[in-house]
């Protein structure tokens, strides 16, 4: 077994316990690299890597131990108080000079207040403002820095902002995971400084409403950083903490292809038996991006976060639209408990990623997907690519070129009419399935989870998105190539529809079309024949531009009182959520999103019609239609459908996989 550097210690100390067993589940399973990481580290973590009680009472004490004789407290950790872990691992200090950057993880360090300076400013936040910034190592090297300054009023740092701004340095000291904004260090100055990696674009928010030329976002370029977001956020929540402001104003550009979680200020450790921080006071919340019971009881878990990603997903895809907007607080508790309305589903986000947003607004927190859950949805709800096999110059219909690279957000396998993204012009539209071919095909093989979806989280080449982007587009989008490219659409009608979750688009001939789940609301299924929205094939609204002019500041201002709030601002415009009736039967309703949820693409008639043939039995009638969904896929009889469907468990995704790979 060889150590990891800067895990020696743990190595060593489990050694010395007899349990060098569990050296590799600690660092690889629970994360832990450093002594402080196990304050947040909870004995069910332990039992889940196995280790028994009286082995955990043996580490809890060699752990003290270890602590204690380490080097006495230094002020900024008397400073940080409590909340703050109390001790760092020790590091001669002739092996790791003070203010040396590490590559790689490693320790965050004092700088001296000479060795920063300052340059433009990049922001300002709840309790300081952030600037560029040099700093220079004591060899002389200089890094490009960011530097946030408390700031200071008449009378010193208000108390809440010194609070927020230690815990901030507190949080993140603690934190090394590629899609965290790194904190290299504190400057024990006038003003006190935090200084940390530098984004040099600034946050996702500025970049998701910048004007033109500026161009706006791809959409496979908005679900990469969805995966990096699920994954950063799942590295926290494994910490034990909840971030409370998740948006994409706290979302930093790194690189035009990498974001970072940054803003710590509302970070809390989960506490209690529940996983939960119940707020102490009256604070301000961004209200529009919270769970309900965060809005009710000040409480927020992982779940909570989890209800957050779902609103950041929709501010993404709404090209930084503000939620809720012109709704004042009061109401929005109200919407979402009694009316059980929702975010509307935006333009551009396709029908399976709004229905993996829906999972997250799920009402109840523990209905919610987790964020390691997350991850695999996003895989699964991953848009198609295609590439233009003709012109295409239809009055209204989304221009494109032969060789032009197309997303496609919405289509079915049984509809002529797609809607996707040119990734040369960026337009948004819809055109004739027949002038795309697939490069990738969807579902992912539940066996071989590397063999389709995204990349792989981390970096890629620095370089400007519109320069990079073919080659990234191609490598990012296509893990499965070589497997059945270049397959026209219009070739792949009786493809499975659970494709559909990424490629409806059109009126299904058999179950005469879904209404769009905005529709749905997330709880309150429309009862009796479902009503199709007026579609046009060719409308006018095939330009992604964003039609809103830029606006400034996202309505959050963080940390103002909440009678503050500009939600509250009377006359504002977008108070336009579906109005959420609840209708007359919730148990149907219950089974019939379920049903939904289980089989992509099928329609409320089809559900309907299912669990009438199967008398109320959802596991029966989920299991019939994904029945059918096979046996529109494949050639072969339903009762073979059955057996290869129990084969692969039910998996729809991998059995579709299955049979198309021997058609
Ligand atoms: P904050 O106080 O963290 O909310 O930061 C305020 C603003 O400063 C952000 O909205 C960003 O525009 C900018 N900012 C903060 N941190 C950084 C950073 N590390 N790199 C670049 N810009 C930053």
């Amino acid at each position: 077994m060889l150590p990891e550097a800067g895990s020696l210690w743990l190595l060593r100390l489990l050694r010395d316990l007899q349990l060098a067993q569990f050296y590799r589940p600690i660092l690889e399973e629970l994360n832990v690299t450093r002594p402080e990481h196990f304050d947040f580290v909870r004995p069910e973590d332990l039992d889940g890597i196995g280790m028994g009680r009286p082995a955990q009472r043996r580490l809890a004490e060699a752990l003290k131990r270890h602590r204690s004789g380490l080097k006495p407290k230094n002020w900024v950790y008397k400073i940080l108080g409590g909340f703050a872990p109390e001790q760092k691992e020790p590091t001669p200090p002739s092996e790791r000079p003070p203010c040396l950057p590490e590559p790689e993880g490693g320790l965050k360090c004092l700088i001296p207040e000479g060795a920063v300076c300052r340059g433009e400013l990049l922001g300002s936040g709840c309790f300081g403002v952030v600037h560029r910034g040099l700093w220079t190592l004591p060899s002389g090297q200089t890094v490009p820095v960011a530097v946030k300054s408390l700031r200071v009023g008449p009378e010193g740092p208000v108390g809440t902002e010194l609070g927020d701004f230690l815990r901030e340095v507190s949080v993140m000291m603690n934190l090394e995971h590629p899609h965290v904004l790194r904190l290299h260090g504190l400057v024990l100055g006038q003003p006190l400084q935090m200084v940390m990696e530098l984004a040099p674009l600034g946050s996702l928010h500025a970049r998701l409403t910048a004007p033109a030329p500026t161009s706006p976002l791809p959409v496979a370029l908005l679900c990469l950083f969805l995966r990096q977001l699920a994954g950063a956020m799942a590295y926290l929540g494994a910490r034990g903490l909840v971030h409370r402001d998740l948006a994409t104003r706290n979302l930093l550009l790194a690189s035009p292809r990498t974001i970072k979680v940054a803003d710590f200020g509302l970070v809390r450790p989960l506490g209690g038996a529940r996983g939960r921080y119940v707020m102490g006071g009256p604070r301000p919340i961004p209200y529009a991006w919270c769970a309900p019971e965060s809005l009710r009881q000040g409480a927020f878990s992982s779940a909570s976060d989890v209800w957050m990603f779902g609103v950041t997903l929709w501010e993404m895809f709404s090209r930084g639209e503000e939620p809720w907007a012109g709704v004042p607080p009061y109401l929005i508790l109200q919407k979402l408990e009694k009316d059980r309305a929702r975010l509307p589903r935006p333009p551009l986000c396709s029908r399976a990623l709004y229905a993996l947003a829906l999972r997250c607004w799920a009402l109840h927190p523990a209905d919610r997907p987790g964020f390691s859950q997350l991850e695999g949805l996003l895989q699964e709800a991953w848009p198609s690519e295609g590439r233009c096999v003709r012109d295409v110059t239809e009055p209204g219909a989304l221009k494109m070129e032969p060789g032009d690279s197309i997303t496609i957000i919405e289509g079915s396998p049984n509809s002529t009419i797609w809607k996707g993204q040119n990734g040369r012009t960026f337009k948004v539209g819809s055109f004739p399935a027949s002038a795309v071919m697939l490069t990738d095909l969807t579902g992912p093989p539940a066996a071989c989870p590397a063999h389709r979806g995204p990349p792989a989280q981390g970096e890629y080449p620095p370089g400007s998105i519109e320069g990079n982007r073919k080659k990234e587009k191609l490598r990012d989008l296509h893990p499965a190539r070589g497997q059945r490219r270049n397959v026209p659409l219009h070739r792949m009608k009786g493809i499975s529809k659970s494709l559909e979750s990424v490629l409806s688009l059109g009126a299904r001939p058999t179950g005469g079309g879904s209404s769009p789940p905005e529709l749905r609301q997330a709880r309150a299924v429309p009862q009796g024949p479902p009503v199709l929205p007026p579609r046009l094939p060719f409308t006018s609204s095939s330009s992604s531009q964003p039609s809103q002019p830029p606006r400034e500041r996202p309505p959050w201002p963080k940390r103002e009182p909440p009678h503050n709030h500009p939600m509250g601002v009377p006359g504002a415009t977008k108070a336009s959520v579906p109005n959420g009736a609840l209708l007359p039967n919730p148990e149907l309703q219950r089974k019939i999103i379920e049903m939904e949820l289980s089989v992509h693409g099928v329609t409320h008639q089809e559900c309907q019609a299912a669990l009438r043939a199967t008398g109320g039995d959802v596991e029966s009638a989920i299991r019939n239609l994904k029945v059918d969904q096979l046996f529109h896929l494949s050639s072969r009889s339903r009762a073979d459908c059955r057996r290869i469907l129990e084969h692969y468990q039910w998996d729809l995704s991998a059995a579709s996989r299955y049979v198309l790979a021997r058609h």
